[in-house]
């Protein structure tokens, strides 16, 4: 049988532009069968398909678009321990006990980024060291005593206490007050990471197909998933379709609320203006509601993230949009021309921890990250397996966290949270 390779592109990025070589997978155009069928080829699906392949399992992956189409493609590379709640959050509303399992989780999935990085040989420019930095001065102190905290109670030795001269030393801003330095997270090329990914799972054994995407499934003993030009057939469902699911699931799209995040990179910078930008070659997140992320690419590009919407709608002018939040951050960089201004959609959920979901028993869901999915999606992936593979303690670590329906549900969510949003994004503004 003849393959139609579908002509499916990625959104125009810096990480587009500079991909490594892709192979191209196939459009599903037959009726198929397998143990478990995956629909999402981010790094929730992409994962989820190398471990289940890996174990032994006939693994399907079916993605609308192209491998690392969606968010796992456009991101801020930023690969970081913790949840996006903190240990203080965690240890109050979830207790001592599952707010340690969802630490050591979270230690894991860097751990996971790395080792996959190593053993698939995936070229996407690892680099360790991730700033937190206090955009308030109120927030120095939260800093101070969770870097403590982590040391003394987590036994996290990699993060340290950083000072407020310390901090403009390491930022060529005034911007930042202090923060935290973490040695062990860092930052990678996420397409790059992604179409590793599929590659590792290719490899393994696993069906990729592209340019297919996923009109329906009819759950039951075995899930009947059906695409525009095929169907597969299999003992398990997973959805990764994240802030892309759109309504092909219902029962869980009103558990988390798609948003949009941009970022921009600059024209390529000299190594000493890089060095009086970002020493080290930290990758650094701020501590705004709406965070400013940003790190250098390889080529010596400034990828500044700033700036979200809460419509399907993108800005025009996507560049200046995070232009401005740039310039604020670092005026210096006024006359640097901006080559790339891209924008993907994000799912958050309303207490920003991930959605972890089992449907009748073989259909499993995993979204929701808030942000933080780099690591977070592809650890989902080995979790899911474990789970699939009768070992629920991690799954059901994530699962048990409660997360709550967005009031109003998927029709009625937007007008009360980007009240919200914009409420607390206004206070970004205020000093404090
Ligand atoms: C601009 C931006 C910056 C970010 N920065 C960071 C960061 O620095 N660090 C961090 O940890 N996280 C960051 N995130 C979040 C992170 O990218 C996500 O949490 C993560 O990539 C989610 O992976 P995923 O596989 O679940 O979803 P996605 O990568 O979005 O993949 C979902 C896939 O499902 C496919 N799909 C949807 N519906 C269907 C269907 N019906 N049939 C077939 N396929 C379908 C889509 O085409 C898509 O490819 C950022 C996100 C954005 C948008």
């Amino acid at each position: 049988m003849e393959l139609t390779m579908p002509i499916n592109v990625h959104t125009e990025s810096y990480y587009a532009a500079t991909t490594n070589n892709m192979q191209a997978f196939p459009r599903l155009e037959d009726s198929l069968e397998a143990d478990v069928c995956i629909v999402g080829g981010g790094f929730t699906g992409l994962s989820s398909a190398l471990h289940l392949a890996q174990s032994g399992l006939k693994v399907i992956l079916l993605e609308a678009e192209k491998v690392g189409w969606g968010a796992s493609g456009r991101n801020g590379g930023q690969v970081g321990v913790a949840q996006r709640q903190d240990q203080y959050w965690l240890e109050d509303k979830l207790g001592k006990d599952l707010a340690r399992q969802l630490w050591d989780l979270s230690v894991l999935s860097v751990d996971l980024v790395k080792e996959l990085i190593t053993k698939h040989n995936i070229d996407c420019d690892w680099t360790p060291g991730l700033l937190h930095a206090a955009y308030k001065k109120s927030h120095v102190e939260e800093y101070q005593q969770e870097t403590e905290k982590l040391q003394s109670e987590y036994g996290f030795e990699h993060v340290r206490f950083v000072d407020e001269n310390e901090i403009k030393s390491l930022l060529g801003t005034d911007k930042y007050y202090g923060g935290q330095l973490d040695s062990y997270s860092g930052h990678l090329h996420p397409l790059n990471f992604a179409i590793g990914l599929a590659d590792a799972a290719h490899n393994a054994g696993a069906q990729i197909f592209e340019g297919s995407r996923v009109t329906g499934y009819q759950p039951g003993k075995e899930v009947v998933v059906t695409t525009e030009h095929g169907q597969v057939k299999a003992k398990k469902l997973i959805l990764g379709c994240n802030g892309y699911l759109g309504k092909l699931a219902p029962k869980v799209a009103g558990k988390i609320m798609p948003i949009n995040n941009f970022i921009l990179a600059t024209e390529p910078l000299s190594e000493n203006e890089k060095e009086a930008i970002i020493r080290d070659n930290l990758c650094v997140a701020d501590s705004k509601f709406v965070v400013n992320y940003f790190r250098f690419s390889r080529d010596n590009r400034l990828l500044f993230g700033g700036g979200e919407t809460y419509s399907s709608q993108f800005p025009k002018d996507i560049k200046g949009f995070v232009r401005k939040h740039m310039l604020d951050i670092y005026p210096q960089l006024e006359s640097k021309k901006i080559d790339y201004g891209w924008g993907g959609t994000l799912a958050i959920t309303l207490n920003r921890m991930p959605h972890f979901e089992r449907l009748n028993n073989n259909i499993y869901v995993m979204q929701g990250y808030s942000g933080h999915g780099v690591a977070l999606a592809t650890l989902a992936g080995k979790v899911v397996c474990d789970a699939i593979n009768g070992n629920l303690s991690d799954f059901d670590a994530f699962a048990t966290v409660p997360t709550h329906t967005f009031p109003g549900g998927t029709l009625l969510r937007y007008p009360g949270m980007v009240a919200g949003m914009l409420y607390y994004s206004m206070l970004d503004k205020l000093p404090g």
